[in-house]
């Protein structure tokens, strides 16, 4: 049985907070001064463990640990959003690197590899997870080359070269090396506070379904047309919206959630009948099916706004795959969980997109969660208590502890 040692754990994360600080979170998009800064400390720590560190041509840091005996894949990302929390990433390279730790000084057989991907929160374009899914096989060189900043850095290539990585070999994944994979993250939910819970052992990652769908109708002017010979785009698309708010309900799963997050109106004058319309619709489930019903549904539903003045279309923009937990490390989760935090534990789905759903298809992978102070994520507000840090860490480390040492 190994032990996390807790306070190593928060005085790391403390550390992180204090480079690129905003506010009382961080600010730190991947390939910055400050996120290069930490990936260089991170390597420097993986190092001080004997392990063979690198960091990749894509920037995600590797230690590869030596030695013979069972092995386990462990991290998260360690960028962050932009003026956003500490802990959304770097919690899981923490604890990662508190696993690695823990079973080198416990000197028993086999290790913990710790990884920190790159842009897991999507600073760069091209791909969702640059970082994990480069890891995996699924970024060419083409994509890098047009990868570009969403927030108008420059080319990834560019900023690459900058913090001193280009021409560097990427990475690839040895599936057949690990026993399992591990990520531990907050739970940018209020699911385990608002039920008193300091520990999710994750059950599924939710696939992310999204769509632009395009009205086109008449410009014409606010004051001379007549409401009876309108072609007003912008209405065809509200009621779109309202018959998908009427439908969903009736067939969605009891996890799924659907976002109408932009709508943007063409011309979008004061005095102007739109002529064009356009909304991104997403929604999210971790079933299969029900990501079918709701795809069907929402076909027929554009189908129907289409019969109305406007013409109506309809665009996939990304259907990603919803990520299933393997059964032996989720299990070791929840025995270490029963040991540390019993009764305090939830078995839950994911509603937000992680590595580990990258990596699922090549090693078996769990994910656990520690709680988000009233559910904020993606701000500079985002924190955990450190009581709810430490018992992450004693339990993520023990579930390790558990495969390493199983048959
Ligand atoms: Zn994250």
């Amino acid at each position: 049985m190994i032990r996390a040692n807790t306070d190593r754990v928060l005085r790391d994360l403390y550390h992180l907070r204090s480079i690129g600080t905003y506010r009382t979170g961080v600010h730190r998009p991947t390939l910055s001064a400050e996120d290069m800064q930490t990936r260089h400390w991170l390597a420097e720590q993986l190092q001080a463990i004997g392990h063979e560190t690198t960091i990749d041509g894509i920037a995600n840091v590797y230690g590869r640990a030596l030695g013979d005996g069972p092995v386990v894949l462990s991290g998260s990302h360690i960028e962050s959003q932009n003026h956003a929390g500490w802990l959304d990433g770097a919690l899981g390279v923490i604890y990662a690197l508190e696993a690695a730790r823990a079973v080198a000084e416990a000197g028993i057989p086999g290790g913990v590899d710790v990884i920190a991907f790159a842009d897991e929160e999507g600073h760069f374009t091209e791909a969702s997870f640059l970082g994990s899914e480069s890891f995996v096989g699924d970024v060419t060189e083409e994509m890098m080359d047009r990868s570009v900043c969403r927030s108008g850095r420059g080319r990834l290539r560019d900023l690459l070269a900058q913090a001193g990585l280009a021409g560097r070999p990427r990475l690839a994944i040895e599936p057949d090396r690990y026993k399992a994979f591990f990520e531990a993250h907050i739970e940018q939910g209020q699911t385990l506070e608002s039920e008193g819970l300091q520990i999710g052992v994750v059950t599924s990652i939710v696939a992310i379904w999204q769509y632009r769908i395009t009205f086109e109708g008449a410009q014409n002017h606010a004051g001379t047309t007549k409401m009876a010979i309108r072609r007003d785009a912008g209405k065809a698309l509200m009621q779109l919206w309202q018959r998908i708010e009427e439908e969903f309900p009736k067939i969605v799963g009891p996890d799924s959630v659907w976002t109408v997050g932009r709508v943007t109106l063409d011309p979008g004058g004061p005095s102007i009948i739109p002529g064009g319309a356009e909304m991104i619709f997403q929604f999210r489930d971790a079933d299969q099916q029900v990501l079918d019903r709701l795809k069907a549904r929402l076909f027929a539903l554009v189908e129907e706004a289409g019969r109305g003045p406007c013409a109506c279309t309809i665009e996939i923009m990304g259907e990603s795959k919803p990520a299933i937990m393997y059964e032996a490390p989720q299990a070791a989760l929840i025995e270490a969980a029963k040991t540390y935090a019993p009764g305090k534990y939830l078995v839950m789905p994911s509603g937000a997109g992680h590595d580990a759903q990258v990596i699922a298809p090549l090693v078996p992978s769990a994910m656990m969660f520690v709680p988000s102070i009233g559910g904020i994520s993606h701000h500079w507000t985002e924190n955990t208590s450190d009581e709810d840090i430490a018992l992450g860490a004693e339990v993520f480390v023990d579930a390790i502890g558990r495969v390493l040492s199983a048959d």
